[in-house]
């Protein structure tokens, strides 16, 4: 393929992931987002492939199968649940291949002419430190999102003139690198340095700040595919990093509003440290209620608010959650749905499982559209959400989610709360609302206890 094509062919690709971002950021869009984005990422590899590789066609084809392979396989298996984990080990892959890509370059560099030389070590430089840093950084994340590592931020002394220590040594090795004309003394040890730069970056960030997390590594992880392409010289790889960099960042911006947060505060972390339930002593009683209760509630009402959190996508209550509203809006009910920005385990979550169970678009409703409603509101269904609801977040300024933004549900004139036990949920908050006046428990996995009530609904 001549040159002059494969570049025709990128801007082609460029502009397909331009249409693929504006489709994704409504839900009613959201599917012809992706066919652009998979038509993009076609002409984009196709273009690549057939542009100046050519030499190396069996090597990249036989790991395009292999790689494909892996992700066809993981993504049928993976749930919805593990979404974000997912996308965070994703995220710790282009980082890795970013510090490859960049000791690659720094081996063989390719013509690069005597001007273009310096520019050239500090791409190189700049990519490994990128990629090392959202390496590290996603696999903490990865860890934090299943468990594997506790959600708690790692609190080590100092933390905060070590991570300026290891920006400004990792300048000065800079500087050392490209003095030396490439130093491989500076370049693996600011390789590790950003390694354990991205480590404790993310440990030290709470669990309930991870919302912010996810998004900045996904920021991150563009640049870094961003500095990759500088280093290949390839400018589909720096327009397509970009895009996801600067969409990761407003993003970020967005998840921090919502958590009423300051970025360089989650940055410096630490938000988040009360891992423990405790305070349920001094919390009062709750009242429990069974299934059949509910479907009552519900048949009396003329409004119901439906809040669904982490819980819903565990137990995959989405599908019987729909039924319901359907069969309460042939009724006459006025049943809308209120979404928390940060609910669940990823941004749009909630949308997503939603949008699954074919629940219409309109009646979906984001925090702010709804949380004037509450007061006027008959019955809200909170189910699997625990901190996306939780008034301590007004009312305790020592909490540690103090001063986010949450769903008021608690202003309606009954609220059902759908879950397990009286744990708490990702912040490891407890949680005052469950033992208000007009709170009553229903226990049970979401699933079943959703499904019994629709059951019950259906007898009548
Ligand atoms: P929470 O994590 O606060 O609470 C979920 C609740 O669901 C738990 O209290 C749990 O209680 C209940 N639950 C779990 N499994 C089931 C089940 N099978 N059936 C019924 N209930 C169940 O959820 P929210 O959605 O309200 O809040 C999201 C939290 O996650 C926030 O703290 C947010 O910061 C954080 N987060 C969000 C991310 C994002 O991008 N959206 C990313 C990372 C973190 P019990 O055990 O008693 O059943």
């Amino acid at each position: 393929m001549s040159s002059g094509l494969q570049s025709a062919a990128y801007i082609v690709a460029a502009v397909l992931f331009v249409f693929s971002l504006a489709g994704l950021s409504k839900q009613e869009t959201a599917k012809h987002g992706c066919y652009y984005g998979i038509a993009g990422m076609a002409v984009a590899l196709l273009a690549t492939i057939l542009g100046d590789n050519v030499a190396g066609l069996g090597w990249i084809i036989a790991a395009m199968v292999i790689g494909a392979a892996i992700g066809i396989h993981k993504a049928k298996k993976v749930e919805m649940t593990e979404m974000p984990e997912l996308i965070a080990l994703l995220h710790s892959f282009v980082g890795l291949a970013a510090v490859l890509v960049g000791y690659n370059s720094f081996i063989e560099p390719g013509a690069v002419s005597a001007d273009m030389h310096t520019i050239h070590l500090v791409e190189v430089f700049l990519g490994v430190f990128i990629g090392a840093v959202t390496f590290t950084g996603s696999v903490v994340a990865f860890g934090k999102l299943n468990g594997k590592i506790s959600s708690k931020p790692l609190q080590l002394p100092f933390k905060h003139p070590l991570n300026l220590a290891a920006l400004v040594v990792s300048f000065i090795l800079l500087l050392v690198f490209v003095r030396a004309d490439g130093s491989w003394f500076a370049l693996i040890v600011m390789t590790a340095i950003a390694l354990a730069f991205g480590w404790h970056l993310v440990a030290s960030i709470g669990g309930a700040d991870m919302p912010v997390v996810v998004s900045m590594l996904n920021s991150y992880s563009g640049w870094a595919a961003a500095a990759a392409g500088f280093m290949l010289g390839n400018d589909l790889l720096i327009v397509t990093g970009a895009l996801v960099g600067s969409s990761g960042a407003i993003l970020s911006y967005i998840m921090c509003k919502a958590m009423n947060r300051s970025f360089l505060a989650v940055i410096a972390g630490g938000f988040g440290s009360s891992g423990s339930a405790g305070g349920d002593e001094e919390a009062g009683e709750y009242r429990e209620v069974q299934a059949a209760d509910v479907a009552d509630m519900l048949k009396n009402a003329d409004s119901v608010i439906i809040t669904p959190g982490y819980g819903m996508a565990v137990a995959q209550a989405q599908y019987p959650v729909a039924e319901i509203t359907d069969i309460l809006r042939k009724q006459g009910v006025d049943v809308r749905f209120g979404i928390h920005p940060v609910a669940g385990r990823l941004p749009g979550h909630m949308n997503v499982l939603l949008a699954e169970a074919k629940v219409p678009y309109d009646i979906v409703l984001e925090m702010d559209e709804i949380n004037e409603d509450f007061a006027q509101t008959d019955v809200v269904l909170v189910i699997g959400a625990n901190d996306t609801v939780n008034p301590a977040a007004q009312t305790d300024p020592n909490s540690p989610i103090a001063g986010m933004p949450v769903l008021e549900v608690w202003k309606a004139k009954e609220v059902v709360v759908f879950k397990r036990s009286m744990n708490t949920g990702y912040a490891g908050v407890p949680n005052p609302l469950f033992f208000n006046d007009n709170s009553v428990m229903c226990f049970g996995d979401a699933k079943a206890t959703v499904d019994a009530v629709l059951a019950a609904l259906l007898r009548d």
